[in-house]
């Protein structure tokens, strides 16, 4: 498509509730979006690094700096009227930086499928109208407190829950939410807080019907999580790690995961996961769609990508009031069957609010394409 210029913004976006464990407690949104602006169209896309570098190696200062002084420039003139699909290829010899890129990737699918009257998700090939919603609970001060929220969210409606558990806060928390709660689908998330030393501690958690443990130990011991794999009978997910659709069929051959978590971001672009959900498909691993405080942006593309048929296991993918008291969009609201609209207009079916996208800017940096 044609482009004339990119728009990068960042924003501060208060959170509804501090998100303590892996994440860090941060009380403020920082992020990154991505305007692709052209004459016949213009598309949004979301970067879903942190203010900090404490999840992944990313974060918003750097990625607005290699979004401007690497990507763009290598794209305009790799491809001087680009389509999505030519933004992987041509950013390649940029190493890493995936969230970056797929936040650059996800502007210019936008624009082109609005071009074109096609939404994300009917481009993605998905097979469903809606989503079942699940929440991520963060590590709570008590147990009390951690019942109480989990209460609330099943009233909300929420049908899946996952607790982030860390060495210290793990199978008592995890006891009290089941007992209380009976069959609620549950699931835990470690960040890679343990190692394989704790394998007998972690077998204790077998004892509650979870539907997986997430990232029980750090992100490149695969080896590690092959062995636990050995002692537990949970299921193990992996998150982290999986930085592409080459990365999940190795670690589901090597036996290091019977699940897979699948964000975008962290493999450089819807693109990208849509590949690792067809291998998981192939392959016969259910895989679910991930979640990193987005905003209705990224949170529409992550509903298209949930829809597809090989997501099996409902998704961290939670409505705007989970986060946000003001979503960037018009906000996403649980349906009382617990499911998520798929968003049905063209692109990602959605797009800022002019009012709210003035409040929380921090800074514009304009770029003319190719200049
Ligand atoms: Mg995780």
């Amino acid at each position: 498509m044609k482009v004339e210029a990119v728009e990068l913004r960042t924003l501060s976006m208060p959170l509804v509730s501090s998100f303590r464990g892996a994440l860090g407690a941060e009380t403020e949104r920082e992020l990154l979006v991505v305007r692709v602006i052209g004459p016949e169209s213009e598309g949004w896309g979301e970067c879903s690094a942190l203010g900090s570098p404490l999840y992944s190696p990313e974060y918003v200062a750097g990625a607005l700096a290699v979004v401007r002084d690497h990507l763009v420039p290598r794209l305009a003139a790799h491809a001087p009227e680009p389509t999505a699909d030519q933004v992987a290829a041509a950013l390649s010899p940029v190493k890493g930086h995936r969230m970056a890129k797929a936040a650059l990737e996800m502007a210019l699918l936008d624009a082109e499928l609005r071009a074109r009257g096609q939404s994300l998700a009917s481009y993605l090939g998905a097979t469903r109208a809606s989503v079942p919603s699940g929440v991520a609970v963060g590590i709570a001060g008590s147990t009390a407190e951690l019942l109480d929220t989990v209460a609330r969210y099943r009233e909300e409606g929420y049908l899946r829950v996952k607790l982030k558990i860390r060495p210290g806060w793990d199978v008592e928390p995890v006891r009290a939410v089941r007992e209380r709660f009976g069959d609620l689908p549950l699931q835990v998330d470690a960040n890679g807080s343990y190692s394989l030393a704790d394998a007998a501690h972690l077998a204790r958690l077998d004892a509650f019907e979870l539907l997986l443990v997430e990232q029980p130990l750090p992100e490149d011991d695969l080896a590690g999580h092959a062995e636990l794999a050995r002692r537990l009978k949970t299921p193990i997910c992996l998150d982290e790690p999986i930085t592409s659709a080459r990365a999940a069929a190795d670690a589901i051959s090597r036996g290091a995961c019977r699940v897979v978590n699948l964000k975008a971001g962290r493999m450089g672009g819807y693109l990208e996961a849509r590949r690792a959900h067809d291998t998981c498909t192939a392959l016969g691993v259910p895989a679910w769609c991930g979640g990193m405080l987005e905003t209705g942006l990224a949170r529409a593309a992550n509903l298209a990508l949930a829809a597809l048929p090989g997501f099996t296991l409902p998704g961290d993918i939670s409505a705007s009031g989970r986060y946000w008291h003001q979503d960037l969009t018009e906000p996403f609201v649980l349906g009382p069957d617990g499911h998520l609209p798929v968003p049905a207009g063209p692109g990602l079916g959605t797009a800022p609010l002019p009012e709210v996208l003035a409040q929380v800017t921090t800074s514009v940096t304009l770029l003319r394409w190719g200049s």
